[in-house]
């Protein structure tokens, strides 16, 4: 099934799915390990570092034979690109989705470089994401607030032809200081008057019953990625400090298994 087709199964079920960002081979593991394990979902996501990391064709490949190797259902997106042609080269190596973020510019020009994403995404049948509204990115101040108005993500929706939209109402990426207060009427307001899957991004340390009732609310895919970064270098830095193995192959498997209990863990809530 398409992603597109997905979310609007989801918009009526008031259901949605996990996207959580891989970085490697393991980490690429534990979340399709834990799908498998627990028959759900999921979406994978790059962002251009992890692709620049990996190698696109690489990258690509990887994802997309274990996926067939898991048996999973599973999309891979491209996340937060800031440029037309990353999303073009993207396309080509066979994204099934793929968010473009020109947040930070004028609500114009958003609008102008969205609407020609969706253009060219749609000639390869491809699922658009894009975001309105300031979300903290991991360098930048969690102390300004530019929540998405309804009004605007309207017409941006209207305008741009998009599938999903990431909105703000609260959230940052990034761990948080402080427990992160959403605007969760906000966000019913922005369900009401859009057609779009309503996306949360800055879903690691986000408490479990707030992503609950931000489902509930219209929130149809929840993004998680500082979580599985953090608690696979944690737990490798645990076993390394008492361990002088070198096998990698003997390591890693334990950074995976907490991986794959980590997106258990946020499946089950998903999908409770
Ligand atoms: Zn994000």
């Amino acid at each position: 099934m398409k992603l597109q087709e997905k979310y609007q199964e989801l918009r009526k079920k008031h259901a949605a799915l996990l996207a959580t960002n891989f970085y490697n081979f393991e980490t690429l593991r534990g979340i399709l390990q834990s799908a498998s394990l627990n028959k759900n979902p999921v979406i994978l996501q790059l962002t251009e570092s992890s692709i620049d990391y990996m190698g696109l064709p690489v990258a690509v490949n990887m994802a997309k034979s274990a996926i067939q190797h898991y048996g999973v259902e599973a999309w891979l997106h491209l996340d937060h690109a800031g440029s037309y042609e990353l999303v073009e080269k993207c396309l080509d190596a066979g994204f099934d989705s793929v968010m473009i973020d020109a947040s930070e510019r004028p609500l114009k020009d958003n609008i102008a470089l969205t609407k020609k994403v969706v253009k060219l995404a749609g000639r390869y049948g491809v699922c658009v994401e894009a975001e309105l509204g300031y979300i903290a990115k991991l360098d930048q101040s969690t102390d300004y607030t530019g929540f998405t108005e309804p009004e605007d993500a309207k017409s941006f929706v209207e305008e741009t032809g998009v599938d999903a939209l990431a909105i703000a109402i609260g959230t940052a990426h990034g761990f948080y200081k402080k427990k992160p207060e959403l605007d969760i009427e906000r966000l019913s307001r922005i369900h009401a008057v859009t057609n779009a899957a309503l996306v949360l991004h800055g879903g690691s340390g986000v408490p479990h019953s707030t992503l609950t009732e931000a489902i509930r609310r219209g929130i149809c895919k929840i993004n998680i990625a500082t979580e599985i970064k953090n608690i696979f270098m944690q737990t490798l830095r645990n076993r390394l400090m008492h361990e002088s193995e070198i096998d990698l192959r003997k390591l890693f498997p334990f950074a995976i298994q907490a991986v794959t209990n980590l997106v258990s863990e946020k499946l089950k809530i998903i999908n409770s």
